[in-house]
């Protein structure tokens, strides 16, 4: 077979974590890098939900990048919650500003990755049948950017046109005047049903698990707030770097167990009013006293019922199937108040199923109710699905999908063993979505990039983690998530998603600023965990004492 070109280090993936990485790896090192993206643009989650409604849920101060102090003082965000359109500006800005796009090779979906021992080499193989090959394979790939479809029956012969949330059409989708049905209530259903009740004739929500969602209150940000920002930016971000979530966010004010119950709703009623995510963070023990948590999921439903006006659809919408926090909180514009339009119907899917869906429509307990669009906000592959989609084969012709055939192992969420100079942005067993995911895309570009540098400054060919140190990782990680209600939720944190997926817990639990921490110390103790040309470095248990 012809010799696959070479460049040093090959990245799958040209969102946030893609871009930042050929700035580190190409600019700062000066790696020959090249970089594959599914799409036809820069953006990743940013390019492909377009849905009406799209926006993010961490302040715009924070969900930007850090790394350039002359970037975050020139752009200005409009908004306190930034839309999906202006997130979408600002990366194709960063791409040209430091002219990212010349390392992309767009529309290219990596099918294959394939770890060559004795060259020490991998080489990817894309959906054009073209072979690259480097000495470094690092995984951009997203932990939401694999579109969940459920398996409904008759889908196929539905007459009108059925849209996904998260590939929606780059040129929009109509639906003045239309029927329009939408199943899913997570965050991105929660986002798109308040547009679309706007929009369109008549919407019918179909809710399988009613959703705790509190208002995100965004409005315009003034220039003064600008201002005040931008003079003090970069302590701002280093606050953030070592905070639990990667953003400033008003603290806990206690334990449920001990904080006075009516200074507790004072604070929570302040909470809904100012908006944002920290409603279920008034106490310290929400998620793990399950009493100090069902006071506050009782707020929420209070809420729900104070605001939807027929009595039976209100209680629809209260969720009682988990634990306030224990799936993603979400944030909304008006969710509740759109049941009480004449043009929304909800429909539960709790006791009657989807039945099937027919050329006009979906059956529901028999009852079909017809519709002119059906939107999927029906979720994602979470976590491994973009990296299980590809091939990926390591050392002694192991392969990830079947080492994570139970789930994700790891060491720090970075890398895993069998798989030399492999490593993930963002991968299971580190923070990653239970984060401002742009403060740990930064943190783990620059641990990466610093450990290459390392590693070509030391002449080190290959690295892995140990088989020991990987374990200990794991064990630490899981047993954060059981100390916590997290587990007991159907969360597709937990893989409960997808019909088939381990039940594993999987990002990390113990915070941003502790997980930083233990990062710089793993690099200051020469990398411990991680085996260099086949000596191992490991001080293993020193480092899990520490976290
Ligand atoms: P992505 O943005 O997912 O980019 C990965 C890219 O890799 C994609 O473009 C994909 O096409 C490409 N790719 C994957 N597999 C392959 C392959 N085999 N070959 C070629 N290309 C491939 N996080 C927050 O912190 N706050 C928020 O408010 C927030 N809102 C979100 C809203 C939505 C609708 C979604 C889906 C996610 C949200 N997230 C949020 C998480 C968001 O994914 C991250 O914040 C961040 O954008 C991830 O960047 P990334 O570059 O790591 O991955
Ligand atoms: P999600 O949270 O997984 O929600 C999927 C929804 O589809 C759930 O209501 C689920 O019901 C329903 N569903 C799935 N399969 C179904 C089936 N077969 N029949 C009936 N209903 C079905 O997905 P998401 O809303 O896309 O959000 C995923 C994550 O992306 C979020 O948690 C968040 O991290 C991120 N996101 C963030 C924002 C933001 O505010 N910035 C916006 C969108 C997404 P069940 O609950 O019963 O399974």
């Amino acid at each position: 077979m012809k010799q696959a070109p070479q460049v040093d280090a090959i990245v799958i993936g040209a969102g946030f974590s893609g871009l930042y990485l050929i700035r580190k790896l190409r600019d700062e090192l000066g790696l020959n890098v090249k970089v594959f993206e599914r799409g036809t643009g820069v953006g990743g989650t940013w390019f492909w939900n377009r849905y009406p409604g799209a926006r993010c849920d961490v302040e715009s101060v924070f969900y930007s990048y850090s790394f350039d102090e002359q970037l975050q003082q020139d752009w200005v965000w409009t908004e306190r919650y930034p839309a999906q359109e202006e997130i979408l500006r600002y990366i194709n800005h960063v791409a040209d500003r430091f002219d990212l796009r010349r390392s992309i090779e767009f529309e290219t979906t990596v099918v294959s990755c394939e770890y060559d021992e004795d060259k020490n080499l991998w080489t990817a193989e894309t959906d054009t049948g073209d072979r690259t090959s480097a000495p470094y394979l690092i995984s951009a790939v997203g932990c939401l950017s694999v579109p969940l479809t459920p398996e409904f029956p008759g889908l196929e012969s539905f007459g009108g046109h059925v849209y996904h949330t998260g590939a929606w059409p780059t040129e929009g989708a109509d639906v003045t005047g239309l029927r329009v049905g939408v199943i899913g209530t997570g965050s991105s259903g929660i986002q798109v049903i308040p547009e679309l009740a706007r929009q369109a004739a008549e919407l019918t929500v179909f809710q399988r698990t009613a959703t705790f969602t509190v208002p995100a209150r965004n409005r315009p940000l003034t220039d003064d707030e600008r201002t005040q920002t931008k003079s003090i930016y970069a302590d701002i971000r280093e606050a953030a770097r070592y905070s639990g979530t990667g953003h400033l966010l008003d603290q806990p004010i206690g334990s449920g167990q001990e904080v006075d119950r009516t200074m507790a709703k004072i604070e929570l009623e302040r909470r809904w009013w100012r908006g944002g995510i920290t409603v279920p963070a008034t106490f310290n023990d929400t998620t793990v006293n399950l009493d100090s948590n069902e006071f506050i999921s009782e707020f929420v439903r209070e809420k729900i019922r104070s605001i939807v006006t027929d009595p039976e659809v209100a209680r629809l919408l209260e969720p009682h199937d988990y634990a306030i926090g224990t799936k993603r909180i979400v944030l909304d514009a008006g969710y509740y108040d759109t049941y009480n339009r004449e043009n929304v119907t909800l429909v539960s899917t709790r006791a009657n199923p989807i039945e099937h869906f027919t050329p006009t429509g979906i059956v529901v307990g028999g009852v079909e109710h017809p519709l002119d669009v059906i939107v999927l906000a029906t979720g994602y592959d979470a976590m491994t699905g973009a990296l299980n989609r590809i091939r990926i084969q390591g050392r002694d012709g192991v392969l990830l999908r079947e080492k994570w055939a139970a789930g994700p192992t790891t060491y720090l969420g970075v890398a895993t063993h069998s798989f030399p100079n492999f490593f993930t942005v963002t991968g299971p067993g580190s923070p990653s979505v239970l984060s401002n995911m742009i403060a740990s895309i930064e943190q783990h570009v620059e641990w990466i990039a610093a450990y290459v540098d390392h590693l070509r400054s030391n002449g080190i060919r290959c690295t892995e983690p140990s088989a020991n140190a990987e374990q200990n990782w794991v064990e630490h990680v899981n047993t954060l998530a059981n100390a916590t209600l997290l587990p007991k939720a159907a969360s597709w944190y937990m893989g409960a998603n997808v019909p088939g997926k381990p039940r594993v817990f999987m990002p990390y639990l113990g915070g941003v600023g502790t997980y930083r921490r233990i990062c710089d110390e793993v690099a200051a103790n020469n990398y411990m965990g991680f085996v260099h040309d086949s000596a191992e470095t490991t001080v293993l248990p020193a480092l899990i004492r520490t976290t």
